[in-house]
């Protein structure tokens, strides 16, 4: 068995790993980075938001990332509750735009930019094992393709093995699962599907079913990726008298949308399901650990937000632990600031994709059980009370006292409701008032407030802390430049 040391393990290459090991290796720190799949391998989470594209700047990997062909996304287009309304992401002097990829392409492309940033990568390697010591990981063992084992000592541990959660599974025991999105998708790739007619250019079309939702994604080599997202109760009742292929086949029927853009088209590819993939770990880090992507925490993929929460993780984590090798913060200090800022990211979003839940307003039984379930989540984990919380600077959120889960989730709902209802009247906002324009754009700003991250401006630091990209990333504290 060969022995030796690094600064900084990384265990999964998948986008949270990729990004995480990139950033801390071009401050100059050895990182070593082992992925027990072979790329290209196939994932899941081809709908990328906007925000993504701040990290690729960030990562120097913006231009790759354009000239690579992947399908642009300017918004998204919704058949939500009978109601069919889009958004884009920017505006004609603004523009702002996602991608829709092929994960094997895009997670190759940040593996290879790691690679070139000094990261020893080293695929077809699994962590096996972690030894912790006083409660820190000292040391792993890897396992190469061959079955040879080596033991690997560092200083610092990135957990970025997805839904595998090495650290969250194994060793802390603490994953715990949102009983409202405890759901199954099932999914496959369409060949000559058409393209969605209506809604912004390379939209994602997110549509409401009376059994759950359906995903349609069209891709740049021509397929569209269209998947069925289902409560587990619901799936595990169906499962008795139908099997995936004719549920499948089903919801795509029932499903205005998708079956318009399907019905000349081939499923040529066989049924893929991911079950009870919405989960939180209790802490993101600790002594010498931390925990970005999906090994911390993942939320329902209504609003495309996975691939966004990894590298924005990934980013965060990359600054705190660089700072700690610098010794400009304490471990402490980095890791506190690191799961806080890491959980209200999340924390929003969870909110947002509860609060849209919440405007369904059809009588479909899904949503009325995600309704009943997201409440009750908000009530067992406090959310509405930590939300509250980071969120002081929401005027329309400052009168919410006592009990927030009374109020907050009825109160956000509102506020998306209206927005989307100004959003959907663009044909008519020439004659609208001016005052109902104004209140319009106030609103709209304020759900985009909702959806801004923390941590990387001195006006939403963490504990004092913030991440600076220049002139080296890392945590700068408040008052010093
Ligand atoms: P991953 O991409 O899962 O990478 C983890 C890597 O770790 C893997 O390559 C794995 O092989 C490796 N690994 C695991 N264990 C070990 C080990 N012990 N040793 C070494 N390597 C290991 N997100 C979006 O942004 N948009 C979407 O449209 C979207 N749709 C989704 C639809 C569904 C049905 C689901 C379930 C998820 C969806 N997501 C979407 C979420 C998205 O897939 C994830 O959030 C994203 O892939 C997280 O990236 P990651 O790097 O944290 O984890």
């Amino acid at each position: 068995m060969n022995e030796r040391s690094t600064q900084v393990l990384v265990v999964g290459g998948g986008p949270a790993g990729s990004t995480t090991a990139a950033l801390i290796a071009r401050e100059g720190f050895a990182v070593t980075l082992a992925e027990r799949a072979s790329f290209p391998r196939y994932h899941i989470g081809e709908s990328l938001l906007p925000s993504c594209l701040r990290v690729f700047d960030v990562l120097g990997i913006r231009e790759k990332m354009e000239a690579h062909g992947f399908q642009r996304k300017d918004g998204a287009y919704f058949d939500w509750g009978g109601e069919p309304w889009d958004f884009e992401f920017g505006t004609p002097s603004r523009p702002l735009y996602g991608f829709q990829v092929i994960r094997s392409e895009f997670d190759q492309l940040l593996l290879d930019h790691a690679r070139t940033q000094g990261v020893e990568v080293h695929e077809n390697t699994e962590v096996k094992t972690v030894a912790m010591v006083d409660g820190r990981p000292r040391s792993a063992r890897l396992v190469d393709e061959d079955g040879v084992t080596r033991e690997i000592s560092f200083e610092i541990l990135v957990d970025a093995s997805g839904r595998t959660g090495l650290m969250a599974n194994h060793y802390l025991r603490q994953r715990r699962f949102h009983e409202a999105f405890r759901n199954v998708a099932l999914w496959a790739y369409w060949t000559d599907a058409k393209r969605l007619p209506i809604g912004p250019y390379g939209a994602i079309a997110t549509c409401s079913i009376p059994t759950g939702w359906m995903w349609a994604i069209p891709l740049h080599d021509g397929t569209l990726s269209s998947g069925l997202v289902l409560h587990r109760t619901t799936f595990q009742e169906m499962r008795k008298y139908a099997t995936l292929e004719e549920i499948y086949r089903d919801a795509v029927t029932s499903c205005r949308v998708v079956a318009g853009l399907t019905d000349e088209a081939r499923l040529t590819t066989p049924l893929r399901v991911e079950t009870d993939y919405s989960y939180v770990a209790e802490r993101f880090s600790g002594p010498g650990y931390y925990l970005v992507g999906d090994a911390a925490c993942f939320l329902d993929p209504l609003l495309s937000t996975g691939v966004h929460l990894a590298t924005f993780s990934g980013m965060v984590a990359a600054a705190a632990v660089s700072s700690t090798l610098r010794g400009e913060v304490s471990d402490l200090e980095s890791t506190e600031f690191y799961d806080a800022s890491y959980r209200r990211a999340y924390l929003r979003m969870l909110v947002v994709v509860s609060a849209f839940y919440q405007t369904h307003t059809g009588r479909d039984a899904y949503f009325k059980k995600a309704q009943q379930l997201t409440r009750r989540d908000y009530s067992d984990a406090n959310l509405a009370q930590a939300f509250v919380k980071i969120m002081s600077g929401l005027e329309d959120l400052r009168d919410i006292e006592g009990d927030p889960s009374q109020d907050l989730l009825p109160k956000l709902t509102d506020m998306y409701r209206e927005h989307y209802s100004f959003v959907r009247k663009r044909d008519q906002w020439a004659t609208m008032s001016l005052e109902d324009i104004n209140k319009g754009i106030a609103r709209s700003r304020l759900v985009a407030d909702v959806q801004e991250d923390f941590s990387l401006t001195p006006e939403t630091a963490v504990n004092g802390l913030y991440v600076a990209a220049e002139p080296s990333l890392g945590l700068r504290r408040l008052g010093h430049a």
